[in-house]
């Protein structure tokens, strides 16, 4: 039987290597989204004739609606368009890599429409984890990561029973900064944290890559898929980003999942579990490899992964609010008008004013944490209650 797949996002660099993974395994793809780009959702749909197309901005989707009217396509419109097409549309899975905290609600509507989700939006698992992974289970519906860390880790796990599990290793790349010193790190620009060493991806995470930012999501964000506590999750440099994660078990074994750095392999991965099928990745030629490098993260440049363990200590809304501030401060630092080492400083100021304890959080309190904790950071750099004589530069 045919498989059918929706894309959230499909215009974003997931969203592509999803379409490439889907077209080889010969899944039908039923629904497409994407913020705007007209000339690319209409590419993709007359290549691959989706049942639906969403697009949030209403220009784009007007403008895209004249250019789609000889195909059968339907188009939806409007902010909550992704979340309309994840309930409606006919598919087994739907394949969420919208970027950032906008990718929650489609996340939740597919859940509700009791559709299995492949889940490349990490946001959504970091400031809402705990509503989503209860509703998935209520639903019966399955959360596979599509984030390489988290699949190599489901891959590791394998059956074996969580009591077995002594921690998980996370492995980080270090970035394009690795190994330079805080002063150093104040000047570099957007241009410079735009080059990642060895993967290829969108701007937002290639520069929470870069503060390693990113590693804090994902260490919250395993922390919600496998339901451990953050002491129980290490995370060290693996500079050639073969090993994609590990897991020590309490007989002091590690398992590890090594492949080269390519995304399919994890998209493919979590439309196909259980099976495994030949895909797109090419072999890993271990010899060519030579050596593997491991180094500790130095969180002295890179507060970001303990203010994420302090985050997710606290609990409540603090991993919202940690995640809301960065993407606050992703867009001024991209825009010039935060530096880079202004990110961590600006979210850990939003922690420690806007976070508190708080048990048995709604939706509702989510979606206002974060809108507050981003306004908290537009507001702090606007009024410049950071400047030259304080702490943030
Ligand atoms: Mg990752």
């Amino acid at each position: 039987m045919e498989r059918k797949l929706c894309i959230l996002g499909s215009r974003g660099s997931i969203g592509k290597q999803a379409i490439e993974s889907a077209t080889h395994l010969g899944y039908q793809i039923t629904g497409i989204s994407a913020n705007s780009s007209v000339k690319t959702l209409e590419d993709q749909v007359r290549l691959l004739k989706p049942e639906y197309c969403a697009v949030t901005d209403e220009n784009a989707a007007a403008e895209l609606k004249l250019k789609i009217k000889d195909t059968n396509t339907k188009l939806i419109a409007g902010k909550h368009s992704p979340s309309e097409l994840a309930s409606i549309c006919d598919a087994d899975t739907v394949l969420n890599s919208i970027i950032g905290f906008a990718g929650l609600l489609p996340t939740l509507s597919a859940i509700e429409a009791g559709k299995n989700v492949a889940l490349a939006n990490k946001e959504t698992l970091v400031s809402a984890g705990e509503i989503v992974m209860k509703k998935a289970r209520e639903k019966g519906v399955c959360i596979l990561p599509v984030d390489s860390e988290h699949c190599a880790i489901h891959q590791c796990i394998s059956g074996n029973e969580s009591k077995y599990i002594q921690k998980l290793i996370l492995t980080a790349s270090g970035g394009p900064f690795f190994g330079k010193t805080y002063e150093l790190l104040k000047d570099v620009t957007p241009e410079q944290a735009l080059k990642h060493p060895n993967w290829s991806m969108g701007r937002k995470l290639t520069i929470d890559s870069a503060s390693l930012v990113n590693k804090g999501l994902e260490l919250i964000e395993a922390m919600r898929l496998y339901d451990l506590p953050e002491d129980k999750i290490e995370i060290i440099v693996q500079r050639e980003s073969m090993i994609h994660s590990m897991v020590e078990f309490v007989d002091s074994s590690i398992l590890a999942q090594l492949a080269v750095p390519d995304m399919r392999l994890c998209i493919q991965y979590s439309l196909t579990y259980p099976e495994k099928l030949p895909g797109l990745t090419p072999r890993l030629d271990l010899t060519k490899v030579a050596k593997l490098t491991f180094f500790e993260v130095d969180d002295e440049s890179f507060p970001a992964i303990n203010l994420a363990r302090k985050a997710a200590r606290t609990g409540g809304i603090a991993p919202c609010v940690y995640n809301g501030a960065n993407e606050a401060c992703v867009d001024l630092f991209l825009k010039k008008e935060i530096k880079f080492t202004d990110i961590t400083h600006l979210i850990e100021s939003a922690l420690d004013t806007l976070s508190q304890e708080q048990e048995n959080l709604t939706l509702e309190d989510i979606l206002i944490a974060d809108s507050t904790s981003r306004d908290f950071i537009y507001k702090q750099v606007k009024n410049k209650e950071y400047g030259s004589n304080n702490r943030y530069i």
